[in-house]
């Protein structure tokens, strides 16, 4: 019998937000097939097969799960090519490149209730679009 039953940890409870929190950019961006383009080399994915991209890093939590941080990337620029931070920046745009640098300087703590919450939103906008 495990100790502490059934009150998930605060590291499931993160892992578990990042997975949905994942299929949502990738469907977000998808169009009516499934269909995606990796947002800095543009080649084209099933949504399943390609991943998502954070612009700042997710070692931020402040943009973590920040929509405007993140776009779908497939795998070889999101680990192989270190996310090609820069060309993905220019993407965005000066003004929300700079909002997101800013951004994830500051130190946001979230209380496992509040990524509770992101976790039941995101399933629902998850479980709208497939
Ligand atoms: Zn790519």
């Amino acid at each position: 019998m495990p100790k502490n039953s059934k009150k998930p940890t605060r590291s499931k409870i993160v892992k578990k937000l990042d997975v949905i929190f994942s299929q949502y950019i990738r469907l977000k961006y998808s169009d009516n097939r499934g269909m995606v383009k990796c947002w800095t080399c543009e080649r084209e994915y099933f949504w399943k097969n390609i991943q998502n991209g954070h612009f700042q890093s997710r070692r931020s939590y402040a943009t973590r799960w920040d929509e405007n941080n993140c776009r779908p990337q497939c795998l070889k620029c999101n680990m192989y090519d270190q996310g090609r931070q820069y060309e993905f920046g220019l993407k965005l745009g000066e003004e929300l490149a700079q909002e997101m640098h800013l951004k994830s300087q500051q130190i946001v703590k979230f209380t496992s209730d509040e990524l509770i919450e992101k976790i039941d939103h995101y399933s629902s906008e998850v479980k709208r679009m497939t």
